[in-house]
């Protein structure tokens, strides 16, 4: 099970560490996990893996780690890219990742202004993000100098080949130095990108993270449009639903966690928090309370989800949309175990619906779209909620208590 700091037992320097949890990731994902330690031994990595899974971050922070400690002033990592699109999130990453540090990246890609690009390329820029046709440009200008690079990575590989990029990559790729270490990703990996690999790669270490177990076909799933500022709101709503017996509620962050178990015991609902701040002992406690029923509901981060296995949950409601798709098909899968009937709802905002779109797409299914007929939509934000917690005790709901109650919505098969 991940825990809190598993990102600094990765061997990540703590400035690192902290720019992951200032992001509010608390675990590593699978390929971070499998992937950031043989990069920081300084191996070649092919790694395969979607988009979502968390790559970019786990070819960031490793190569974050090799530059911080060296003086600045020349290129030393490259990551070609088939799209300006990418190129910009991952240019977007790394100025998130590298806060606490003094690495610095450049994204160079077509249809803006050379000037800037020419600048930081000529200035020896640390990281330099690129789609192939645009740095060939600056190529062609003596623009860029890469005799001091160390790294290179080609990112979303199979991509590149799609789009017809293979002999730019060739070209870029001859003119650098031939001791370095090369990263390679790509969802799929085509023969020609094998071939690819083989030429430019020294003893590759292979990472393959599997695509994500589809969700049980026993769990309904349901989304329900919401603004942000009502999300509260319309899980108070919910939760005074006689079937929500056992609610799990995930949030992004920790502080959301507080904050919403604050709210939701505001309204006197019984709750517990779980989440990685809280101790071991706080931890069992708050997970007896909600498996023996004294807890209606249980707010929780992703860091906790993969730990917890309490039967008869039934609803999990997914306050936010995870960022990773695989991380929805981790939360649904708390409720409907053994095969029991259960209920997955998740709360999207206007600009969540593209996350909620790409879970769509690794669980193979669209997600009805739910609105309820009395819930007012147009509600001005509330006013900030007190601070107290749980002050007035939770309200004791019939039906939510014991495993009794529980025993008539989980239907076995
Ligand atoms: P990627 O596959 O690199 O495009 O990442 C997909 C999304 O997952 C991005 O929005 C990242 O910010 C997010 N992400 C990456 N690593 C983690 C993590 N360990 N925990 C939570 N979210 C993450």
């Amino acid at each position: 099970m991940e825990e809190k700091g598993a990102f600094d037992r990765l061997g990540l320097d703590p400035a690192l560490v902290r720019a992951v949890e200032a992001l509010g990731y608390e675990a590593p994902t699978p390929i971070q996990r499998e992937a950031i330690p043989p990069i920081l031994q300084g191996r070649d990595v092919i790694g395969t893996a979607q988009t979502g899974s968390g790559k970019t971050a786990a070819f960031l922070l490793p190569i974050l780690q090799r530059l911080m400690k060296q003086p600045a002033g020349k290129t030393r990592a490259l990551i070609l890219s088939p799209t300006r699109e990418l190129a910009a999130q991952i240019e977007t990453a790394l100025r998130h990742l590298a806060k606490g540090t003094r690495v610095r990246g450049h994204a160079v890609y077509g249809g803006v202004g050379m000037v800037p690009q020419e600048r930081a390329l000529r200035g020896g820029v640390d990281v330099v993000v690129a789609t192939p046709g645009r740095l060939l440009d600056h190529m062609g200008r003596q623009n860029a100098d890469f005799r001091g690079l160390q790294v290179l990575v080609l990112d979303e590989a199979d991509r590149m080949l799609d789009m017809g990029f293979l002999p730019d990559v060739q070209r870029i790729v001859q003119t650098l130095p031939r001791n370095r270490q090369t990263l390679l990703f790509g969802a799929t990996m085509p023969p020609e990108i094998e071939a690819l690999s083989r030429s430019i790669m020294r003893n590759p270490a292979r990472i393959a993270v599997s695509p994500p177990h589809r969700p049980p076909p026993t769990i309904r799933h349901e989304a329900f449009p919401v603004p942000q500022h009502l999300k509260t709101a319309l899980l108070a709503r919910l939760l005074g639903r006689e079937d929500m017996l056992s609610v799990l509620v995930f949030v992004r962050t920790k502080r959301r966690a507080d904050r919403v178990a604050r709210q939701i015991a505001q309204e006197r609902f019984p709750v517990a928090r779980i989440h990685g701040d809280r101790s071991q002992s706080q931890r069992e406690t708050a997970l007896e309370g909600f498996r023996n029923g004294r807890h209606q509901v249980l707010i929780a981060t992703d860091v906790a989800a993969r730990g917890i296995d309490v039967e008869g949950i039934s609803h999990v409601i997914n306050y936010d949309v995870p960022y990773v798709p695989t991380d929805y098909v981790h939360r649904v899968g708390r409720t409907a175990r053994a095969e029991a009937e259960g209920e997955a709802i998740t709360f999207v905002s206007p600009e969540e619906e593209s996350d909620l779109r790409a879970i769509e797409k690794v669980v193979g299914r669209s997600i009805p779209r739910v609105t309820l007929p009395d819930f007012d939509y147009r509600a001005p934000p509330p006013p900030r909620p007190r601070r107290q917690e749980g002050s007035r005790g939770p309200r004791p709901r019939p039906g939510a208590r014991g495993r009794d109650r529980r025993s008539h919505t989980f239907r076995r098969r």
